[in-house]
This record gives structure tokens, C-alpha cells and sequence, in this order.
């Protein structure tokens, strides 16, 4: 069949898309998938035999930035030899850099941010008819929260819920309340909804999404808004497990800490960043809690509920970082012995106010902290895998194992990846497994 010939009112058209970065970006991902399911789009994993090329971007380092542009290189020569295909680009890269991406990249024929994906059928529509490239970066209010239900959801164990978009905190070295805008928080119902539907379609666990869901509601002018919706999605019929990313330490409340123990649904896991052991840096982050503050959360975590796993994230070389600050954050990091921890090397942002600091590290001393860290955080993942072996622990079955097809794998409540032997009839279920083996980031186990 001839390209030409697949318009919106015939055959489906094919789009493959590529996504980056935050699970945000991989929940807005599967709303174009549903979008363009919608005006006869047909999902593909072969990028050659493609008619739409979408990549969903991120922009939170400097790294994952200059990855874009080298792929976009690359996607120039499928565009030399199919003049009909449309590429473009959304996501954070896209909202940051708007025209701009025209002029490092004219073969694209598309720009749109993350305030715009709900537009996506009639850009490709305007881009169709009038031939011409289509650039669209407002961050109006417009349509950001016609979420709608996936068409997916029938497929999964486990399912996205975004319930707040945006972020107020403005970080000192982060790119995000300049590229997704101001806090703004779903409306309550709609998330009951959606996560009603989800359990009617097979669902079993919810991860509510956000850059700080504990502010949930805050912008609707209710307080307590999040645990209070932890307590009513806890009550829905279906849903085994409610999981939660991202908490700021901030606002970590003594009611939230509480849902831990007083709502079975929630899942004995945090992820908490604290991303500087030293109370100097963390103020120059703008963080708004000291080394302190953030230790006696986690006294509470683990004083209310002692089994439960705390993940983290770390920047190391931020601006001004002295070798003292950096052993401070070794010394936090053997005190709270995190179960994991994502550790990044500090990268200037554009528009943030950390790029504008004197006293940036060289990169080969951010390089060696980073390797430091990482080898001290490995032997403490060890440690805590290592203090489940010969338990029994619930894990909720996701599928198949992509290592080995005749092992199951699931997670445990704290959120440690097992595989197991099992068939895929066990796929939804929440099984006891006692742990056999351990490995850095994952766990060995015998269905019991
Ligand atoms: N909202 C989350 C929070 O406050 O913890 C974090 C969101 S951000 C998508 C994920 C992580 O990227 C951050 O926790 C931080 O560790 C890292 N990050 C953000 N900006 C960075 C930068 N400029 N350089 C290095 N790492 C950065
Ligand atoms: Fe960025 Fe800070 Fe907001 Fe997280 S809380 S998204 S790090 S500004």
C-alpha cells in the first residue's frame, strides 16, 4: 500500500514513540497513545516502517538534552528517504527550547510541550493539511487535565494515576517548574473515577503520579488533601496496592507518615530525595529542610513502620560542594542505609538559579564523588536485600521475566523486584514467596 494512501479517514497510520526520562513522561506517553488510538493511529516498535516518529523528551540533566539532538540527527535519514514522514518532539526538551529545535534540527515538523498533548490529532492535522511545520508551547490551562482512561488499562497489573502536574518548590538547580509550569492538582473525583475504572479493567495496584504529591490539594485550597485521598482510594474494590512518587521531605506530614501503618493498601515503600547529606548545600538548593529535619523523618518512617523501604535521589558537585559537604552525604547515607538510591552528577539547567553559582566542580571531581557514592551505596542495597533472605514476602506478579521465560516477576512491598518460578497464569496475583537468593537489584525467590 502506498504511504500516500493511509490518511486519517482509511488505513491506520503507524507512530512509534520514544520516551525519556521521568515516569511522568511515561504516563503522558501512553495519553498520546490514547490520543492517537483515537484518529486511527496503529502503535509500532519498527521505527522504519513508521508514518509518525514521536520522541517524549527530557530535559532534567544536560546528558539526556544532547541524547535528543544526536537522535534527531540520526532520524534525518529516514526523513531524507520519505519526505511524508512526521517527526516531532515533545515533552520537556520541547517546552524548554520551542522554535529553537527548528533551527538545530529543519527536518522536524513538529514542536509541542507538555501543557499540549491533548492537541496532538489536530497538530498532526494542521501539519497534514497546510503542509508546514507546527511549533505549540503555550502553558494554558486548557485541556492540561483532560486526562481520560487509558485504553490500555486492561493489559496491566499495575497503572500510572497522575494526580498533581506542575511543581511550586523551584529547587535551586531544577529545570521543572520552568518546563511543566506551576502546581495543579487533579480534581478528586476524576481520580476516583479513574482509579475505579482501572480496578474494573483488572488493575490491582495505582502509582500516584507527581513531582510532590504530599502537596497534593493545596492549590484547591484543602489541606491534608493527600492522605485523604490515600484513605478513599485505599476503600476501592479491586485495588490490592497503592504506591506513591514523588515526597518531598518538606512535606512529609505526620499523616501521611500514619497512612503507612493505618491503610493496608498503601505499600511499606517511600521514595524520599534528599539529594545533599549537608544542611549548606541542601539551603543553597532551596530545599527547605536541613540534614536534621530529614533524619527525624525517617526516625518517624521507620519508628511507625520498621520494615519500610526508603529510596532516594542524590546530587553530588552541586556548586560550592566542599570534600566536607560530600563526606557529610556519605555519613547521612551510612546512617539511613536508603534501600536504593538514583544518584546523578550536578548539571547546569538553563533559566534555574544554581547555573548563575559561583564555584561550579570540576568534572572530574564530580565523576569520582559520583563513583564513590555508588560503591558505598551498593554494598548498603547488598545489606538490605540481604536482610530479607529466607523470608516469605507478598509480591504482586507482574508477568514474565524478561531475563528468563520460565521465571514470574513481582514486586514486594517495598518495592524489590523478585523473580520466581511460576507460570503466567499467576500474572495479577499477589503470591507469598520466600527469598532464596539475593543480587544487587534484585531478589531470588520460592513460590511458597
Ligand atoms: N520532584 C522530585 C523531588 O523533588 O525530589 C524530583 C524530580 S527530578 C525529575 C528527579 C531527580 O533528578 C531529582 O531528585 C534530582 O536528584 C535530579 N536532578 C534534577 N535536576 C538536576 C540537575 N540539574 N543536575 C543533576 N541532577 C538533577
Ligand atoms: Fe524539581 Fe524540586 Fe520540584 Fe522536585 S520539588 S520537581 S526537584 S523543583
Amino acid at each position: 500500500m502506498l504511504r500516500e494512501q493511509r490518511t486519517y479517514k482509511n488505513l491506520p497510520r503507524k507512530v512509534f514513540i520514544k520516551t525519556y526520562g521521568c515516569q511522568m513522561n511515561v504516563y503522558d506517553t501512553e495519553k498520546m497513545v490514547d490520543l492517537l488510538c483515537g484518529c486511527n493511529y496503529q502503535i509500532t516498535s519498527d521505527i522504519k516502517q513508521a508514518d509518525l516518529i514521536l520522541l517524549n523528551t527530557c530535559s532534567i540533566r544536560e546528558k539526556p538534552e544532547h541524547k535528543i539532538y544526536s537522535i534527531l540527527g540520526r532520524l534525518k535519514k529516514l526523513k531524507d528517504k520519505n519526505p511524508d514522514l512526521i517527526l516531532g518532539v515533545g515533552g520537556c526538551v520541547a517546552q524548554q527550547e520551542g522554535e529553537k529545535l527548528f533551527e538545530k534540527s529543519p527536518h522536524l515538523d513538529l514542536v509541542f510541550g507538555t501543557h499540549s498533548i491533548n492537541k496532538l490529532p489536530n497538530l498532526l492535522k494542521k501539519i497534514e493539511e497546510k503542509k508546514a511545520k507546527v511549533c505549540e508551547i503555550n502553558m494554558s490551562e486548557n485541556g492540561y487535565f483532560d486526562e481520560g482512561v487509558s485504553c490500555n488499562s486492561s493489559q496491566k497489573v499495575s497503572s500510572f494515576v497522575s494526580i498533581i502536574r506542575g511543581c511550586n518548590n523551584f529547587c535551586s538547580f531544577c529545570v521543572v517548574p520552568y518546563v511543566r509550569g506551576r502546581e495543579r492538582s487533579r480534581p478528586y473525583e476524576e481520580i476516583l473515577e479513574e482509579v475505579k475504572h482501572l480496578s474494573q479493567s483488572g488493575v490491582k495496584e495505582v502509582v500516584l503520579l507527581g513531582q510532590n504529591v504530599n502537596s497534593y490539594g493545596n492549590d484547591l485550597g484543602v489541606t491534608g488533601g493527600f492522605p485523604r485521598l490515600l484513605a478513599s482510594i485505599n476503600d476501592i474494590k479491586g485495588i490490592e496496592r497503592i504506591r506513591f512518587i514523588t515526597s518531598h521531605p518538606k512535606d512529609l506530614s505526620d499523616d501521611l507518615i500514619s497512612c503507612f501503618k493505618e491503610l493496608d493498601k498503601v505499600c511499606k515503600h517511600i521514595h524520599l530525595p534528599v539529594q545533599s547529606g549537608s544542611s549548606k548545600i541542601l539551603k543553597l538548593m532551596n530545599r527547605r529542610y536541613t540534614r536534621d529535619n530529614y533524619l527525624e523523618k525517617v526516625d518517624k518512617l521507620r519508628g511507625v513502620c520498621p520494615a519500610i523501604g526508603i529510596t532516594s535521589d542524590m546530587i553530588v558537585g552541586f556548586p560550592q560542594e566542599t570534600q566536607k559537604d560530600f563526606e557529610d552525604t556519605l555519613e547521612l547515607m551510612k546512617e539511613v542505609k536508603f534501600d536504593d538510591l538514583f544518584s546523578f552528577q550536578y548539571s547546569d539547567r538553563p533559566m534555574t538559579h544554581a547555573s548563575r553559582f559561583n564555584d561550579k566542580i570540576p568534572s572530574d571531581v564530580k565523576r569520582d564523588r559520583l563513583r564513590i557514592l555508588q560503591e558505598a551505596q551498593n554494598e548498603y542495597s547488598l545489606e538490605k536485600n540481604e536482610a530479607v533472605l529466607h523470608k516469605t514476602e507478598e509480591v504482586l506478579v507482574e508477568g514474565v521475566s524478561k531475563k528468563d521465560p520460565h521465571c514470574m516477576t513481582g514486586k514486594t512491598g517495598a518495592n524489590k523486584t523478585v523473580n520466581f518460578a511460576g507460570g503466567d497464569n499467576l500474572r495479577g496475583m499477589l503470591v507469598s514467596v520466600k527469598i532464596s537468593g539475593v543480587h544487587l537489584h534484585s531478589l531470588k525467590g520460592e513460590l511458597v
